[in-house]
């Protein structure tokens, strides 16, 4: 029978509940229990998809295709198991299955309220998490804040599960902040103590308390908060700031929070298996390098809406004893730059990553076509392989007019373009070539190489792909198709051979990145980075 564990946040977001949740599961699993994580978050969208990633931050695709919540990245990356179409609910994806269950009549003439009908759904979603991941425990981090209106029914269906599961199969993780005042330098209770309040008063008494603090909390702080809140000392876990969040789980483990947990549960508490995360946080703490990496971009002024690159970028530079230092450059500021040297100056490395629309986009080809003329490194991720080929093509095959469709539909030289399946869609939600697909690679190539296989799967998030017209020309300029997807011909990974490393895929390769195993493209790529001595 499966577990829930949920992951409620107080006092302000931000808190980290995200990481939060992602150890807590990292722990459980360590102890040899199966764990599934889920994310609910309180707004109207039906996913993130359709959202801005300068305010929302980046898309997470999971491998059967859901576009998500960037904390499922983190999701996957601490536990290592993929996730799915169970993992992220919105209030959009709520409402409106009830709605259609409405008006198909399947509520046989009741009146539709919150409710039941709602919370009921709200329950079912969570119920199917457990029973089709047949996991021990699942894991639901509740989007937002306690005492926000848009997520109070989702505690109201929470306050309705414990009632149907009881103590010994659901257990309230509430993370909250205690703020160090200085010029009287004391920690703060009262916001926590308020926020367990606001908690009670939706009928949810938490049974673990995580505070987060930039200093450790002295004796009587934490006697007050367990006094105040109702809850046992030992169940009051402190989540003091960390340089890398890699740490927070073996800080959570020192102060025993999966015992906690599974004695609340009635389980067996086994010795926990975390030499190798032990190892990684060795790694990371002793890194002996660093190397700059570009990351050219037009989100650039919000660091989340890259963030599993950017973690992608540092496991490859785990693997080498590097740390990787960002060198953001805002691809629309790029376009009037003369002197590309001086921004790339002390970059070892350039990247590309994903991204819609045609703004900055002549900056990023700028930025490709001086990786390719300096031989310096350069990973395309997506847009980043679409305009590689742009670039190819207008640069060496002498295709002035080469472009996409996204950006000039009416554009001569069509090199991107629409996917055919794509070109009767109207909806612009969940509609583009999204999650797993096929890949063959071609023998002798570098993407062969790096892969050490004939086949992988990957995941995809677009609308627009190489055109295939052009492929003989751009062959015959040297350009490798190294990667195709057999049943629609699509390209997935180029390279040019000439160079150390051009490499660019369709496909995001930063959603399959691990911190204890890198990706093979991003592997590679920082290897090339590291050995690029002529920059
Ligand atoms: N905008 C491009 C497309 O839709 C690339 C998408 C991306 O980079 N994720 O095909």
């Amino acid at each position: 029978m499966t577990k829930y564990v949920f992951v409620t946040g107080g006092v302000c977001s931000g808190l980290g509940k995200g990481i939060t949740a992602s150890s807590i599961a990292l722990l459980l699993k360590a102890k040899g229990y199966k764990v599934f994580m889920q994310k609910f978050d309180p707004y109207m969208n039906v996913d993130p998809g359709t959202m801005s990633p300068i305010q929302h931050g980046e898309v997470f695709v999971t491998a059967d295709g859901c576009e998500t919540d960037l904390d499922l990245g983190h999701y996957e990356r601490f536990i290592d198991e993929e996730l799915n179409y169970t993992s992220n609910i919105t209030n959009g994806k709520i409402y409106s299955s009830v709605i259609e269950k409405e008006r198909k009549g399947d509520f046989l003439g009741a009146t539709i309220q919150i409710v039941p009908h709602i919370s009921n759904e709200i329950k079912n979603k969570i119920y199917e998490a457990g029973i089709t991941s047949k996991a021990d425990i699942v894991i639901t981090e509740i989007g937002g804040t306690v005492g926000d209106i848009e997520s109070s029914v989702m505690m109201e269906s929470l306050r309705q599960f414990r009632l149907e599961q009881g103590r010994e199969n659901s257990l309230f993780v509430h993370t909250t902040l205690v703020p160090y005042l200085y010029g009287s330098n004391e920690l703060k209770t009262k916001p926590t103590q308020n926020s367990i309040i606001e908690l009670r008063r939706l009928g949810i008494q938490p049974d673990i308390l995580v505070t987060r603090s930039n200093i450790s909390l002295t004796e009587s702080t934490k006697k007050k908060i367990a006094l105040f809140g109702s809850i046992p000392e030992e169940n009051i876990i402190e989540a003091v700031d960390v340089q890398n969040i890699y740490q927070i789980p073996m800080n959570f483990h020192d102060q025993k929070i999966e015992d906690i947990i599974l004695k609340q549960f009635n389980l067996k508490l086994s010795t926990s298996k975390l030499k190798y995360w032990k190892d990684l946080i060795h790694t990371v703490n002793h890194l002996t390098k660093e190397i700059e990496i570009s990351l050219v971009g037009k989100y650039t002024e919000l660091h989340d809406a890259y963030i599993s690159v950017v973690e992608s970028l540092k496991h490859a530079g785990y693997k080498y004893e590097t740390k990787i230092n960002i060198n953001w450059v805002d691809s629309e500021a790029l376009e009037k730059e003369v002197d590309l040297s001086k921004v790339f100056k002390n970059s070892k490395g350039i990247i590309v990553p994903g991204g819609f629309g045609s703004r900055g986009i002549e900056g990023m080809i700028k930025a490709i076509e001086y990786a390719r003329v300096n031989d310096i490194p350069y990973l395309g991720l997506c847009l980043g392989m679409q305009l590689a080929t742009i670039e190819f093509a207008r640069n060496v095959c002498g295709v002035k007019d080469a472009n996409s469709t996204e950006f000039n539909e009416l554009c001569k030289e069509p090199i991107i373009d629409l996917m055919s399946d794509q070109k009767c869609i109207i909806n612009m939600g969940g509609t583009l070539r999204l999650g797993n697909y096929e890949c063959s690679l071609k023998e002798g190539t570098k993407a062969h190489e790096f892969y050490h296989q004939d086949k992988i799967l990957e995941r995809h998030r677009h609308r627009y792909e190489f055109n295939n017209q052009y492929k003989e020309l751009l062959e015959n300029n040297g350009l490798v198709f190294s990667g195709i997807n057999e049943p629609s011909n699509l390209v997935e990974i180029i390279e040019l051979p000439t160079q150390k490393f051009h490499v660019a895929c369709q496909f995001h390769p930063e959603f399959k990145s691990r911190p204890t195993r890198p990706h093979p493209l991003f592997d590679n790529f920082i290897k090339a980075s590291i050995n690029n001595d002529n920059h």
